[in-house]
């Protein structure tokens, strides 16, 4: 028998939510196919338990500066178990306030793995009872989100990826982390905060390089002051388990051009080199749903796959994947489908985001080298400044804070702005509205500034 439904959303993770709650918001019958815990990537392995790990590591640091403001504090210790338990605690509140959130929107809700049988036909299987149902629906979404990557080489198995790292029951001694991009820079950053010796292994010669240039200097700088170890044009050979951990033989490029090895003992090693799209499982050929080389579903501006009536939106995509783009791209598509908006989908031109690292980093628009190559060297005007915030008045170790605005054509249209420094992940959501906007350079002159801030200096950059 198969049950029949208006939607099924394959994967109950930021976008699949989104979606099906927005679709019961117009009457729709929705079901949603979950395998794992309610709420996805985000909620369990991903922004929410980061972004505590993020409060503590920075909460730490406050502690440090607190001295230098009269305050008699000293830094004692961290307990690692005590920071886990309550997180732990925190995000199974979470799971069941979404869980709350379905059965009163009266979405119906299948545990286990789907995978399609029909053009838009589903068997969900429990991974309990191994037993299956089938479900049927006019519209199918798919949004199972991504996985970490893992290198295929001696001993990778030996690594663990962000999933792994959100398990540690403890704080490792020493961590070596490989990869460059969000999950390496923000999970070298907490481990190194909170204690940990840590030394990354990069391929290139920079962290963060999708990024504006300058974001990336100034933050392999403050990381490397802050005595994190960073190899660069480097890559893991094999990891194999030594007496007292593990040991990592990396091949580096040396100052003379050479190759040459060197190894680093370690507690542990992260994977941090990207995600790869989930639909191992999906038996996508079956419905006729095409994907690129990557593994992603391949879909046009209106998240439509190559199959009648099935979509795809957040990570399974791999375009910008980050939460508030799946929730963007699920509500839009049900406002479509279910709510008469027929032109209604995500733009994903100027989607801001924050890096949270130490110090953070917010960037919306394009990069300087981007801003160059799109409209030609001669149209692109940029504005930069670069000065020590007061909230470090005080501090042996003060962060700076940099930014750029990267203007474009003779009305200075703002295309590109960048921030690294404290407070900077509470900057940019208001920016990114002004340069959604079309804002223009005079508009940010025009704008009276806030004193004392960091964020005034946006507005007052010549
Ligand atoms: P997901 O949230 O991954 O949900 C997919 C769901 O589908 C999962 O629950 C999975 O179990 C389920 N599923 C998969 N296959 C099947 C199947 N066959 N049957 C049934 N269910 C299935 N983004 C930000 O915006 N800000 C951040 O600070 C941030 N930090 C991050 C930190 C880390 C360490 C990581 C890994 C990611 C972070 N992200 C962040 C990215 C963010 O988590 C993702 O962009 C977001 O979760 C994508 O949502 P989604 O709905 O596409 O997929
Ligand atoms: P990213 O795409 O950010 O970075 C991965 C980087 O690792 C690549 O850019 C590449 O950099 C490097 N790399 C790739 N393959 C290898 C390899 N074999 N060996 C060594 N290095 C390699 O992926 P992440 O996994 O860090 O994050 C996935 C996505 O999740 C992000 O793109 C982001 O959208 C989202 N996310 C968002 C966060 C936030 O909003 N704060 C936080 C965490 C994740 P290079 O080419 O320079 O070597």
């Amino acid at each position: 028998m198969i049950t029949q439904f208006d939607l099924i959303v394959l994967g109950g993770g930021s976008g699949g939510i989104a979606a099906a709650v927005r679709a019961a918001s117009y009457g729709a019958k929705v079901a949603v196919i979950e395998r794992g815990r309610l709420g996805g990537t985000c909620v369990n392995v991903g922004c929410v338990p980061k972004k505590l790990m993020w409060n503590a590591a920075s909460i730490g640091a406050a502690i440090e500066e607190g001295a230098g403001y009269g305050f008699d504090v000293e830094l004692r210790g961290f307990d690692w178990p005590t920071l886990k338990r309550a997180r732990d605690t925190y995000i199974e509140r979470l799971n069941a306030v979404y869980a709350r959130r379905l059965e009163s929107e009266g979405i119906a809700r299948f545990e286990g793995t789907a995978r399609f049988i029909g053009p838009k036909t589903l068997a969900v299987r429990s991974p309990s009872t191994g037993g299956e149902v089938s479900l049927g629906a006019a519209e199918v979404v798919i949004a199972t989100g991504g996985r970490p990557e893992i290198p295929s080489l001696p001993g990778a198995e030996l690594g663990i990826d962000s999933d792994g790292f959100f398990e540690l029951e403890d704080l490792p001694k020493q961590v070596v982390v490989v990869g460059s991009g969000y999950i390496a820079v923000e999970l070298a950053g907490v481990l190194h905060a909170l204690g940990s010796r840590v030394c990354m292994v990069l391929r290139r010669d920079r962290v963060l390089r999708a990024f504006d240039e300058m974001l990336s200097d100034e933050l392999m700088q403050a990381m490397q002051a802050d005595g994190i170890e960073i190899i660069t044009e480097a890559n893991v050979q094999r990891l194999s388990r030594g007496e007292e951990g593990l040991e990592v033989e990396i091949s580096a490029r040396g100052v003379d051009g050479d190759r040459s090895s060197i190894v680093r003992k370690t507690d542990r090693l992260l994977w941090a080199i990207g995600r790869r799209p989930e639909i191992d499982d999906l038996a996508l050929e079956v419905a006729g749903v095409e994907s690129d080389s990557s593994g992603a579903i391949t879909v046009d501006a209106f998240q439509r796959t190559s199959a009648a009536g099935i979509h795809a939106i957040g990570d399974v995509i791999a375009k910008a994947p980050l939460t508030p783009v799946a929730i963007a791209a699920g509500r839009r598509l049900s406002d479509r489908l279910f709510g008469g908006q027929a032109d209604r989908r995500l733009d994903y031109e100027n989607i801001p985001t924050v890096v949270f690292t130490h110090p953070p980093i917010a960037t919306v628009g394009a990069s300087e080298a981007e801003a160059r190559r799109r409209w030609g060297n001669d149209a692109i005007k940029v504005y930069r400044t670069r000065f020590n915030g007061m909230h470090y008045a005080f501090s042996e170790r003060p962060r700076a804070t940099a930014m750029k605005l990267v203007t474009c054509c003779d009305e200075e249209r703002i295309v590109g702005c960048h921030i690294i420094g404290h407070a900077a992940d509470e900057m940019m959501q208001g920016f990114a509205v002004a340069v959604r906007m079309g804002a223009r350079k005079r508009d940010f002159d025009d704008t009276v500034a806030i004193h004392p801030t960091s964020a005034e200096e946006m507005v007052t950059m010549r």
